[in-house]
This record gives structure tokens, C-alpha cells and sequence, in this order.
């Protein structure tokens, strides 16, 4: 997606080798009609495949999906990274290794917003390592539902995720891909 390549290449910034910062229009500040022109691309990209439901991991992927709900007009469902107080029973959990801050956290999920006919798509702002992805493919999976594929606004090419996903069977749709990045800047693949 071009409008995207041009923000991260006119305003992300690299912290150490691994971390791209986007939280001028992302996932801090929020530009929202860059998300509404996000998720209407992600609504087009997976238009007519059968699915029910839209999934994302909180906190940086709900702007996006909001809007691809809005377009595809199918129910959000945000997964949580802890359960509180009024999320204490009928849940599917599941450990996950956060990529920004070197823990462990159990995403969670109420039985309630899933059942065994629903076709799923998961959007998430980064894949790096495929921990948080593959920990939704977890959820859907122990609940019996199926995966339609997972969509990302920054693919960072150059680490394993993809393929952790597609040998899972999962379709990956990134909108941007970083094949590498460092002092000289942001370079992206085709
Ligand atoms: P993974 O689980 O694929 O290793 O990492 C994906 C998750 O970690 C995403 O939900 C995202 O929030 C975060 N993440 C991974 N890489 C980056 C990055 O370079 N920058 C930012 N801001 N978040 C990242």
C-alpha cells in the first residue's frame, strides 16, 4: 500500500536494529483516515472468501480493524493480553511471547465471540517473529473455527514470521514489507 510505504518511510524511526517506531500514526497518535484507507484495503483484499468474524490483538491493531469491520461489515472481536475482573471464566487462553517487551503475556478470548462455524480473519499491525499471530491461529483453532488468514500493515520480511504462519496453512496479506532496515534506513521488498 503505497499512502502506507510513504508514512513509514517519511516518519518511522528504528530503535536499535529490531524495532520500527510508528507511533506518530499508528499506535500512539492515530491517523485515522489512514486507517479507514487501510481496512478498506484489507476488506477488499479478503472480499467474498466466506468469513464471519474479524480478530485483532489489542492494542495496535484495532484502529486498522475497525475499519475493515466497517467495511466488510462483520463483527470485531479484540483479544485481550489479560483477563481482568470481568473476564474471569468461559475463556480460551493461551501463552504468547510479547515481541516490544520481552514477556510473556496469555491471550485471551470469551467463549462467547466464537463458535465452531466461524471463519476468521486476524489483523495485526507487525509480523516479526509470528508469536502473537500464531497465538490467535491457538485460540481459533482450540474453539474449532477456522483461520481465512491474517492481515498486517508491516511485514518485517527479514524475520521468521511468515513462514512460522504459512506452515501453519495460513495466508498472510501484508500491506508493506521491510526487507531490511538499520543505520542507512528503511528498505522495502517488493
Ligand atoms: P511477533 O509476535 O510477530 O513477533 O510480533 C508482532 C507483535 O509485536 C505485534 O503485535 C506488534 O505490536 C509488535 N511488534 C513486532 N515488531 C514490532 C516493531 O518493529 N515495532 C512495533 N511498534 N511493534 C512491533
Amino acid at each position: 500500500m503505497e499512502a502506507l510505504r510513504e508514512r513509514i518511510q517519511a516518519e518511522g524511526k528504528m530503535l536499535g536494529e529490531d524495532i520500527l517506531k510508528v507511533d506518530s500514526f499508528i499506535n500512539h497518535q492515530v491517523d485515522v483516515a489512514l486507517m479507514e484507507e487501510i481496512g478498506q484495503d484489507i476488506a477488499k483484499h479478503f472480499a467474498g472468501q466466506g468469513i464471519t468474524k474479524i480478530f485483532t490483538i489489542e492494542s495496535s491493531g484495532i484502529a486498522p480493524a475497525v475499519f475493515a469491520s466497517k467495511y466488510m461489515e462483520l463483527p470485531l472481536v479484540i483479544l485481550k493480553k489479560k483477563s481482568s475482573r470481568t473476564l474471569s471464566q468461559n475463556l480460551w487462553q493461551t501463552e504468547v511471547i510479547s515481541y516490544t517487551k520481552d514477556v510473556t503475556y496469555e491471550l485471551t478470548l470469551s467463549k462467547d465471540y466464537i463458535n465452531d462455524q466461524d471463519h476468521i480473519l486476524i489483523i495485526d499491525d507487525f509480523l516479526a517473529n509470528g508469536e502473537a499471530a500464531t497465538g490467535a491461529v491457538r485460540l481459533i483453532r482450540k474453539a474449532h473455527a477456522t483461520v481465512a488468514g491474517l492481515a498486517v500493515l508491516i511485514e518485517k520480511a527479514y524475520q521468521p514470521g511468515r513462514g512460522k504462519l504459512e506452515a501453519q496453512g495460513i495466508t498472510v496479506y501484508a500491506q508493506t514489507r521491510i526487507a531490511r532496515c538499520g543505520e542507512a534506513g528503511i528498505e522495502f521488498a517488493g
